[in-house]
């Protein structure tokens, strides 16, 4: 589904993605993990059409996408610092990337309510972003994302804002989510629990590169090298 082919990423001369190599299945739940700097939003980014354009590959089914605009690629992306607009009520953010789409009235209403339904958020939709906790803000950026179908949803730490609690019991319904719409996902995540809870292969990146791809316990039982075993604290 998502195939990324030697792509490489600089900010002026600093190169911050040093070639990745990574193919994710139609349908899987993907994550990113490693440490701050390491390029994860860079490359989320990437896939999504923000930011400089990369050297290499990024294909969607067939397509190679880079130098496509955003909006052409059918990519949905919660942004790790997600805006919400402040003058529009919760239903009317999410209704917005359907009234770009023109579509009709009715169906926006429904679509629109299914989707606030699926993030538990629909007794709010009537009120404004600053009414709203960190964490239910979250919740709708998630559902204005999901409401358009994109074929890929890209989640830059759309957790990162909960309380341990409401982020446990969130992740499952993120699961739950993904699994119910069958959207190829990827997730970024510094909460590697989480990760392993609701990821079907992880990645560890460090420095703009991959260091290891895998199913979590594999790369938990054998880490490929020393910073990889280091940082998931499996040095063995
Ligand atoms: P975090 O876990 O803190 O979110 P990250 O892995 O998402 O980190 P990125 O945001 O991808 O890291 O940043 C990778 C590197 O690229 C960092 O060194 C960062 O300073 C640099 N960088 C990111 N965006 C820009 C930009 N617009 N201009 C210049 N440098 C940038
Ligand atoms: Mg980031």
């Amino acid at each position: 589904e998502i195939d990324i082919r030697n792509v490489s990423l600089s900010f002026g001369s600093t190169e911050v993605l040093k070639g990745i190599d990574l193919k994710i299945e139609p349908g899987e739940f993907f994550a990113f993990l490693g440490p701050s700097g390491s390029g994860k939003s860079t490359l989320l980014r990437a896939i999504a059409g923000f930011g400089p354009t990369p050297k290499g590959e990024i294909l969607l089914g067939e397509q190679d996408v880079v130098g496509t605009a955003p909006w052409k690629r059918n990519v949905g992306m919660v942004f790790q610092s997600y805006a919400l607009w402040p003058h529009m009520s919760v239903a009317r953010n999410v209704a917005f990337g359907l009234d770009e789409r023109r579509v009709p009235k009715a169906e926006t209403e429904k679509r629109v309510n299914a989707a606030l339904e699926m993030v538990g958020m629909s007794q709010y939709a009537d009120r404004y972003p600053s009414q709203l906790s960190g964490g239910q803000q979250q919740r709708v950026a998630l559902a204005r994302t999901i409401v358009v179908e994109p074929r890929v949803l890209l989640l830059d730490e759309p957790l990162s804002n909960l309380d341990a609690n409401l982020r446990v019991q969130m992740r499952q319904d993120l699961l739950k989510l993904q699994r119910r719409l069958g959207i190829t996902t990827i997730f970024v995540t510094h909460d590697q629990e989480e990760a392993n809870t609701i990821c079907d292969r992880i990645a560890v990146m460090a420095d703009g590169v991959v260091q290891q791809v895998g199913r979590p316990d594999d790369v938990y039982d054998t880490p490929a090298n020393a910073f990889v075993a280091n940082f998931l604290g499996t040095a063995n």
